[in-house]
């Protein structure tokens, strides 16, 4: 919660991993948790966790808890307590007023399948912008993205760049049903807790211009940060080409399997862990991967099938 540190020359490494708890930890989460784990550790910083629970009509009741669990048997080890966004609505709130204040911030009437109707792809084409038509009533509040370019470089994707009003479109900050978009408090937590490197799936590239131009509205007003950097490793997806995700009901982690799990996410991220790992506890298995990792092993891909993790691994026949 405090403002602390500036990401100068001399502030530590911070990262971080942020999980919904709309269902328990499953493969593809795992890698997430890997890739921002050892990246921090690498880098002698800092691990925070967060767990995203903005969304009650998504979440699954005891999931934190069984994601917390989760984490601790796969030895996962956080820096600070545990943050909960449900906790954390003032700054929420805070970043919404000052949003407006800078003219920034407008209402609007439309539904998904009003604009659906205008743009194939969704993208708001800015219906609400110069004010609410007569008699209309406003559901969301939107940000303003005219005009508006962001760039930034990915750790492991490369080069990136996005026209937000064509590409994006002005983004919800708050829902039609009242609750915090998930691109206001993902952007709004990572610049106050002092997040120096995001390590993420690649399944939310498109988030992050978003939540950088956010970052950058708002470092002015209230942050008092920079942004974090940011690295996207490919997700995993399944036989059918989908991203494993707990919406898809993907399997839970197997408690039982701690070190072949690891294992595999090690290897998913281009790691090349040894196989003698797999006879290995689970705490030697940490440090080689602490010891050996490199960020620059991660394959530049978006997504790689399960399969073809399994026939990399061949811990499955
Ligand atoms: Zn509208």
């Amino acid at each position: 919660m405090s403002k602390t540190q500036n990401n100068s020359q001399t502030s530590i490494y911070r990262g971080r991993f942020a999980p919904s708890p709309t269902g328990p930890l499953h493969f593809g989460s795992l890698i997430a948790a890997v890739a921002s784990y050892c990246q921090a550790r690498a880098m002698k910083g800092e691990w925070l966790l967060r767990i995203e629970d903005i969304d009650p009509p998504r979440e699954v009741a005891g999931a934190s808890d069984e994601i917390i669990r989760t984490l601790e048997q796969f030895g996962f080890e956080w820096d600070a307590e545990i943050s909960y966004q449900s906790q954390r609505s003032e700054y929420y709130l805070d970043a919404l007023e000052t949003l407006k204040g800078l003219g920034l911030l407008y209402p609007c009437a439309c539904s998904r399948k009003e604009i659906s109707k205008i743009n194939s792809l969704g993208i708001y084409p800015g219906t609400c912008r110069t004010g609410l038509a007569n008699g209309r009533e406003a559901r969301s509040w939107r940000l303003l993205t005219e005009s508006v370019d962001v760039a930034f470089r990915d750790a492991i994707q490369g080069p990136q760049q996005f026209s937000m009003e064509n590409e994006i479109g002005d983004f919800v900050l708050k829902r039609a049903d009242g609750l915090f978009a998930y691109q206001l408090a993902v952007g709004i937590d990572d610049a106050l807790q002092g997040i120096t490197q995001v390590v993420r799936g690649s399944d939310l590239l498109d988030s992050t211009p978003r939540q950088l131009y956010l970052q950058q509205i708002l470092g002015q007003q209230m942050l008092g940060h920079p942004h974090p950097d940011y690295a996207h490793h490919p997700v995993v997806t399944d036989a059918q080409g989908e991203k494993l995700s707990k919406q898809k009901l993907a399997p839970a982690l197997p408690l039982q399997q701690v070190v072949e799990q690891l294992y595999r996410a090690l290897s998913f991220l281009g790691q090349q862990p040894p196989r003698t790992l797999l006879e290995a506890d689970r705490d030697s298995l940490w440090q080689w991967s602490i010891e050996n990792w490199s960020l620059t092993k991660i394959p530049r891909q978006m997504a790689i099938s399960i399969e073809e993790i399994d026939k990399m691994t061949a811990i499955v026949e």
